[in-house]
């Protein structure tokens, strides 16, 4: 039966539905898939008996013939969402072996529709990072290789173990989270579709925050259809989430399959960086092809502000991060190191807890936020925001969404970056701007480089509007023909 776990989420719900096999049979398949792949390190937790308890119930619902829109599916979950009674760690050392007492909204969305839950997936520390590197759990390693070489490729970040265990089949979909990135990049460096939503479209409640402005939950799965479907059931309006919009979540697969023709696409000439790999810059001219094939008219915009946005996202994130972790003190979560007073306390659990990179953000978020500084920096970067935001606004008069490579490279070398965290940041540079704007944005996988590793197209809609990224999304997946797959070395 280890090929169930080879089918998309559709299909495997198509499945259930007709009993071509039951949810503790593809759970089963997952949970030694899973087990078989620890060397990828997707995974800081497995829940075979949560999950096991979980598709028999699914397939007793199924019997008795009510059933949710992912009833029996098996999922993965980022371990920056709390799950009641399963440990919970945000990849960090600081918060040590916290158990909540409450289920996040989105999660509790899920299991409200009947999924599965396998496990917790990998992350980088409190989902800073954009290599899964600075997880407190070690590095995930990405399923795809080079065809030049058996070097171990990140997954991409923050949420690296959502990515791998989506692309090596270790789950049918996962959630993941994206403050600057982290659902858009992984999914470009193995292959895989990913949407954030438009800020305010699922819950923050439950995850542990990084910054609380850009933060947003979203799905990642192996075709776009699949997001879809997972994300109709993680969104909606959750009143204990006083940014969470109060409207009403579409069927967002209605939209996938749809015709695009007539829809207006914006290429922004600013995403032309310098060096970047031609095959992303061919790559993106293909994209443009595709959907002017599928009756797309292609817009040149401008978007003058995006040289700004990596340094204003590098200042407001860390600022917010900054405030968000004062909470981890050593007095009330898991980690603490007794020291000669409170204070002496509070330093020594926190410069043992946190990894180097979240030190990092601290300071410079402690800085730009200190007085005499916060004009300078905050202030400025929350002013850029804001421009960023109304160029937005100024192509969408133009344009339906707008097309962009994802990142400007395809996944690089564990160690390749990690002394260098302004190269690292400079990862970021194509998906920052749609945190900062609140938008979505969706990457779809599009194609492979010379060394056969994949990369991702990203789509950005308008505020609420995920419905043409869905329906722009299954264009390219279509025109694309993505169906290429990591070699099983694993
Ligand atoms: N790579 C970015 C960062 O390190 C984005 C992370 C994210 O989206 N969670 O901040």
């Amino acid at each position: 039966m280890s090929d169930l776990t080879t089918l998309t989420l559709k299909a495997a719900l198509d499945g259930l539905a007709d009993k071509s096999f039951s949810s503790v049979e593809i759970t089963q398949a997952h949970i030694e898939a899973v087990e078989a792949a620890r060397s990828l390190n997707a995974y800081v937790l497995e829940t075979p008996d949560r999950a096991i308890e979980m598709a028999k119930a699914s397939d007793a619902r199924r019997t008795s013939g009510t059933v949710g829109r992912l009833d029996g599916a098996p999922l993965g979950i980022k371990d920056l969402f709390c799950t009641k009674g399963v440990r919970s760690t945000a990849g960090s050392k600081i918060i040590g072996e916290f158990i909540p007492a409450y289920e996040s909204t989105v999660t509790a969305n899920l299991w409200r529709d009947g999924a599965v839950m396998l496990g917790k997936l990998n992350l980088d520390e409190f989902a800073m990072g954009s290599s899964n590197e600075t997880s407190a759990w070690g590095p995930v390693v990405n399923p795809w290789r080079s065809n030049s070489g058996n070097a171990k490729l990140t997954p991409g970040g923050s949420s690296g173990g959502s990515a791998a265990a989506v692309a090596a089949e270790l789950c049918l979909g996962a959630t993941a989270t994206d403050t600057g990135g982290s659902i858009r990049q992984p999914a470009s460096f193995t292959g895989t579709v990913g949407i954030k939503p438009t800020y305010g479209r699922c819950s923050r409640w439950g995850i542990v925050a990084f910054a609380s402005s850009l933060d947003q939950a979203g799905p990642m799965a192996r075709t776009v259809e699949d997001t879809a479907i997972l994300l109709t059931s993680m969104a909606g309006h959750d009143p204990k989430d006083s940014t969470s919009l109060a409207v009403e979540t579409p069927d967002f697969a209605a939209f996938v399959g749809k015709s695009v023709k007539g829809l207006r696409v914006g290429v922004p000439k600013e995403y032309r960086v310098d060096n970047m790999p031609p095959e992303i810059d061919a790559l993106w001219t293909q994209g443009i092809a595709w959907l002017k094939d599928a009756g797309c008219e292609i817009v040149e915009v401008s978007l003058p502000h995006t040289k700004y946005a990596l340094p204003a996202y590098y200042i407001v994130a860390p600022a917010e991060a900054s405030s968000n972790l004062a909470r981890y003190d050593g007095m009330r979560y898991g980690l603490r190191v007794e020291g000669s007073n409170l204070t002496d306390t509070y330093e020594k659990s926190r410069a043992a807890g946190f990894g180097a990179e979240v030190r990092r953000r601290i300071m410079i978020g402690t800085y730009v936020l200190s007085a005499g500084y916060y004009d300078a920096y905050y202030l400025k970067a929350l002013k850029v925001r804001r421009r960023i935001a109304d160029d937005f606004d100024q192509a969408f008069e133009k344009v339906d969404a707008l097309l962009t490579p994802t990142a400007p490279s395809a996944a690089f070398s564990l160690g390749d970056k990690s002394d260098d965290p302004v190269a690292m940041y400079l990862n970021d540079i194509f998906t920052v701007t749609v945190n900062l704007a609140g938008l979505p944005g969706m990457s779809v996988p599009a194609g492979l480089d010379a060394n056969g590793l994949p990369l991702g197209l990203q789509l950005i809609g308008r505020a609420l509007d995920e419905g043409t990224l869905f329906s722009l999304g299954g264009a390219l997946e279509k025109a694309a023909n993505f169906r290429s797959k990591p070699q099983k070395w694993w």
